[in-house]
């Protein structure tokens, strides 16, 4: 099928960009990588009046690590981030979730801001957004703010941007001092939206215990869903050498805490369980990462570097 009509704009610059925003409001639809918007254009399930290409804005596609954390501006693709060295350093969550995200061909074109804006509830992005407390930075004609990943997902295919808005950039807060992470979904095929997926956080005290431990979740529920796990992963660590946990029960209490719904591609219950199969997983995997990551800093220590 083809795109309904619209009319197009393909602003050079970000002042620019947000004057075209500002004229047409609810009318106007940012294009970035198009990987979704062109499709839902095609098949008609989206008609806006305007489309404002951002491509050409080149300020906007910078990915910067530091010690706080990952900035990535609007234009960044996700095979970008996904290669960038520094962005492995800082947040390592981000490459561990991008492997997952569709196919190359297509992370070479969409955007990482572009997959969080669609907030599609199977999507890998939005759940890593909301595990590490990222933030959004919202930008119009009218100025900026920031938007909290808690306050970002509004529902299926639902951000909280208002019209005259364009995400500017996201930003993923580096990881604490012992923590490690995991991420972990099941597809039908790989490069498939997941039927679910959990990227997990777990961080350890200095004498390698459990002190906190976090799961975002995707695909069980409208929008990305996070877990505070702490408790139960310190309970399943109790008796225990450390990275010998006993996740069962951990899983369990996932299961009650999950409504998910049925669909063409798994039922509710389905769903449910492999949420926990997949959280006991991640877990494990996220533990070992973090006493992996707790070593080598000792080592690094001792050694006075
Ligand atoms: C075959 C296929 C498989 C896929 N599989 C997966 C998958 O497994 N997991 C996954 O997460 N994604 C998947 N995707 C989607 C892909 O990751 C998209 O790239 C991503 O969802 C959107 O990024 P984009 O830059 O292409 O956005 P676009 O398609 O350009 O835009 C998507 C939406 O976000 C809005 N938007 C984009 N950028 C901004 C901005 N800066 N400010 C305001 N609004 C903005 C647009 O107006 C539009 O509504 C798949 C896509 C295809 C075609």
């Amino acid at each position: 099928m083809k795109p309904p009509p619209f009319a197009y704009h393909a602003p050079a610059t970000l002042a620019e960009a947000l004057d075209v925003l500002a004229e047409h409001g609810a009318d106007a639809k940012v294009l970035a990588g198009g990987q979704s918007l062109i499709p839902l254009l095609n098949m008609r399930l989206a008609e806006p009046a305007h489309i404002v290409d951002i491509n050409r804005v080149a300020a906007l596609g910078d990915v910067r690590a530091d010690a706080r954390g990952v900035r990535v501006g609007a234009l960044a693709r996700h095979a970008a981030v996904e290669r960038s060295a520094g962005v492995a350093a800082v947040q390592p969550l981000l490459p561990a979730a991008l492997r997952h995200v569709a196919h190359p061909a297509i992370r070479n074109r969409g955007t990482v801001v572009g997959s969080l804006v669609h907030a599609d509830p199977a999507a890998e992005l939005p759940a890593v957004l909301a595990v590490l407390d990222g933030t959004v930075e919202a930008v119009s004609a009218a100025g900026r703010r920031t938007i909290r990943a808690a306050d970002f997902f509004a529902g299926p295919l639902e951000s909280t941007l208002r019209p005259g808005e364009l995400a500017g950039s996201a930003f993923f807060p580096a990881l604490p001092p012992r923590t490690g992470v995991a991420f972990t979904e099941t597809s039908r095929r790989h490069g498939d939206y997941a039927l679910a997926g959990v990227a997990a956080v777990v961080s350890l005290d200095e004498d390698l215990r459990v002190s906190a431990a976090r799961a975002g979740y995707l695909g069980v529920a409208a929008t990305p869903l996070v877990l505070d796990l702490t408790r139960r992963a310190r309970q399943a660590q109790t008796g225990r050498p450390p990275g010998d946990a006993d996740w069962s029960g951990v899983a369990g209490f996932v299961r009650e805490r999950l409504d998910p719904e049925s669909d063409i591609h798994a039922g509710a219950d389905y769903r449910r369980h492999l949420a926990g199969v997949l959280t006991e997983r991640a877990l494990r995997a996220a533990t070992a990462d973090a006493l992996g990551r707790a070593h080598t800093s000792a080592i690094n220590e001792e050694a006075g570097w």
